[in-house]
């Protein structure tokens, strides 16, 4: 429900979704969201409470053990619901991006393009996968037969954090559905109206009741879902903090667990690189600065061979200087607010250690002077930075860039290495064949030679401090299977 006030539409629900209906909340504590781009009200619900994450499981634990039910329907049928949830989703394509822009900054030419696609994309690749896994029958070495059986893993716990609201939910949820698991979705508290929006294509896709809840609050309910002895399974995205504390809870539990966690990645400039601008601004953009910076995989290091630092410099300060910075929900805006005021302060935080540092700030280092409200923060470039300074070790989850110089590209694959985490990273050379040998030895989960984004067909995660196993493509449909083998 939708309330117009003078200054903003402020978006209310009083239920939440569990069970296939929507039923009051256990307590009486709200959400409220606050535009990034104003400061204002847009929108008010339920803060979840341990009871309705009780309700919330008992719903999915209920779904998931009827025989007859999701986990025990051919996958044919399931991937039929999958579909549908698709076609329900990309119906209201718009609204989700214009939800999930108007809570966390994201431009809304990024949020159509991802948070608006993305899910529905997945859905139906796989509604694919699961329709074509056959029963699988292995010759055994010692003779006879033995059958390879995959069964859903049971009920899901599925944290989900602000940044990519949408996309990092389907991650879990495609996944898990198609498997035939069951889940409970905690969307982060910042970004909750448009996990309504999911409830409601769920709910007109006709996905039977309980096999998707939404339970949205902050990280007590969080860890109350880890811990909740109907949960068979964790899929986590969010802080490296967050995901070793509930990695600790889940090897007390032996609970199988997906961590997909934070970033430092290494944008790696070869001597040989196109500097050009005009022909690689949008690629440069995608590696370095996308959704305003908060996005896990973004290659904020840039690694730049002594011989070109200056222009290297030259480049990402022209590049980063000419951003329009604007309201998230403007079709120009390249650079919206930050997400929260705390993790704008948090940004600002990082720039003021960097220049402590004797970082040298090329371009921005402060807010736009001509935004008068909101969490704006100007993308900025620090020069004259090494490997060792804070700025250069810490996910800053901001628009702000270290320009570290190298000799050689064994120094560069080892600072890209030196790094406590390993999630993404980008190698930029006039020669593929180079390119690749050099994306081959970096240590992280996903790399592009130039410009990518993560798959649907490919694994997607990180090594380190980045996570701990793999969504997308089949990996992460077996994420939320238990193998059994049956001798024949
Ligand atoms: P966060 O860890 O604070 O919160 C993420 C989610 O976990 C939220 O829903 C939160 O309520 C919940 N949560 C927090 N602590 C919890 C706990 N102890 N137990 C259970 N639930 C808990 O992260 P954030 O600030 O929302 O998101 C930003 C972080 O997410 C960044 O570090 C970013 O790199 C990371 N991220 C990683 C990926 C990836 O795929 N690797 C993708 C996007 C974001």
């Amino acid at each position: 429900m939708s309330i117009s006030t003078p200054s903003a539409t402020v978006t209310n629900y009083d239920k939440l979704y569990i069970g296939g209906e929507w039923r009051s909340p256990s307590g009486s504590a709200r959400i409220t969201v606050i535009s990034p781009n104003t400061g204002e009200l847009i929108g008010e619900v339920p803060d979840g409470a341990e009871g309705d994450i009780d309700a919330a499981v008992g719903a999915a634990r209920r779904a998931f053990d009827d025989p007859r039910g999701w986990s025990g329907i051919a996958p044919a049928e399931r991937a039929g619901h999958l579909e549908r949830f698709a076609t329900e989703i990309e119906k209201r394509k718009d609204e989700f991006a214009e939800r999930v822009s108007s809570q966390n900054g994201m431009p809304i030419g990024v949020a159509n393009q991802l948070e608006a696609v993305y899910p529905s994309t997945l859905l139906r690749y796989y509604a694919g996968l699961i329709g074509e896994q056959k029963e699988e029958v292995r010759d055994g070495m010692f003779g006879g037969k033995v059958e390879v059986q995959r069964s859903p893993i049971g009920v899901v716990g599925a944290i989900v954090p602000w940044n990519f609201p949408q996309t990092l939910a389907s991650f879990k949820y495609a996944p898990a559905l198609a498997a035939g698991c069951t889940l409970v979705i905690k969307p982060s508290p910042e970004t909750v109206l448009d996990a309504f929006l999911l409830a409601e294509a769920a709910d007109a896709a006709g996905i039977p009741p309980g096999v998707i809840n939404i339970v949205p609050g902050g990280r007590e309910i969080g860890a109350h879902l880890v811990s909740h002895p109907n949960v068979d399974k964790i899929g986590f995205t969010g802080s490296t903090a967050a995901g070793k504390s509930i990695a600790e809870t889940c090897g007390r539990l032996l609970r199988p667990v997906t961590l997909e966690l934070g970033g430092k990645s290494a944008t790696i400039v070869l001597d040989d690189a196109e500097l050009d601008l005009a022909a690689i601004g949008n690629d440069l953009f995608v590696a370095t600065l996308a959704n305003n910076g908060q996005t896990c995989f973004l290659g904020t290091r840039v690694l730049a061979p002594k011989s070109r630092y200056a222009e290297v410099v030259d480049v990402l300060t022209a590049f980063a200087g000419s951003m329009t910075i604007g309201n998230s929900l403007a079709a120009d805006t390249q650079i919206g607010p930050m997400a929260t005021e705390r993790q704008r302060d948090r940004v600002e935080g990082y720039i003021a250690k960097g220049r402590s540092d004797g970082g040298r700030v090329t371009t921005g280092g402060g807010r736009p002077s001509d935004q008068d409200r909101g969490w704006f923060v100007q993308p900025t470039v620090f020069a004259d930075v090494d490997n060792t300074a804070t700025i250069s070790r810490e996910e800053i989850f901001g628009p702000v860039l270290s320009v570290i110089s190298y000799d050689g590209d064994d120094e560069a694959i080892a600072i890209a290495n030196d790094s406590d985490f390993g999630l993404g990273g980008t190698v930029w050379s006039a020669d593929p064949e180079r390119a690749l040998g050099v994306a081959r030895r970096v240590q992280t989960g996903t790399i592009g030679l130039g410009r990518y984004i993560p798959d649907p067909a490919a694994p997607f995660g990180g090594v380190k401090h980045s996570g701990m196993g793999r969504e997308l493509g089949p990996e992460g449909l077996a994420a939320y299977q238990n193998l059994k083998s049956i001798y024949r």
